[in-house]
């Protein structure tokens, strides 16, 4: 292999590989986002907060914006799902800013998100359960990147297959 190809092969891997790896939502470590100076959050919406298209909200995720929202951090769900009531109810019911039909990873929709919280790339951290979506799109604009594993087995069906090489990256992150 040329030096040139490995290069290359190293930046797209950094492309993919997320700052933080963790199991939900709830993990997340207040004192990681203080370190870095994080101040936005911008989230996914299906399989991340909620499971597949179950747009109930839990108790314990509201509690969770809450308390985001009082220790100063400003909130953004970035989702690819297409427009729908019950979505919009989710967002007024987390007090969140929501930015739907997106499709990500394009980065002009990241940094529409990022302009609604009127924050920078350096202070804003993007949450998802996809690699090829949430954490690539997240890495271009250079936004800090948290994995999360996803809440649900149910799922978009091009979805299932992009699973199938997000396997193989973890497999050489070395997480699996
Ligand atoms: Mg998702």
């Amino acid at each position: 292999m040329s030096s040139n190809t490995q290069v290359r092969r190293r930046s797209i891997m950094q492309l993919l590989t997320p700052s933080l790896h963790i199991e939900t939502i709830y993990d997340l470590p207040s004192a990681w986002l203080k370190e870095r100076a994080i101040t936005s959050i911008i989230t996914d919406l299906d399989n991340t907060l909620v499971p597949w298209r179950d747009y109930r909200v839990a108790e314990e995720l509201a509690d969770w914006f809450d308390s985001l929202h009082r220790s100063g951090f400003k909130t953004l769900i970035l989702t690819n799902a297409r427009p729908a009531p019950t979505i919009v109810e989710v967002s007024h019911r987390l007090n969140t800013e929501l930015i739907v039909g997106a499709r990500k990873p394009i980065s002009r929709f990241f940094r529409r998100a990022l302009e609604l919280l009127d924050s920078k790339p350096h202070e804003t951290c993007v949450i998802g359960d996809q690699i090829f979506t949430d954490v690539l799109g997240g890495n271009i604009v250079g936004c800090h990147t948290v994995l999360v594993e996803r809440i649900g087995h149910k799922e978009f069906v091009g979805t299932k297959f992009m699973r199938l090489l997000e396997k193989l990256v973890k497999r050489r992150m070395g997480t699996v």
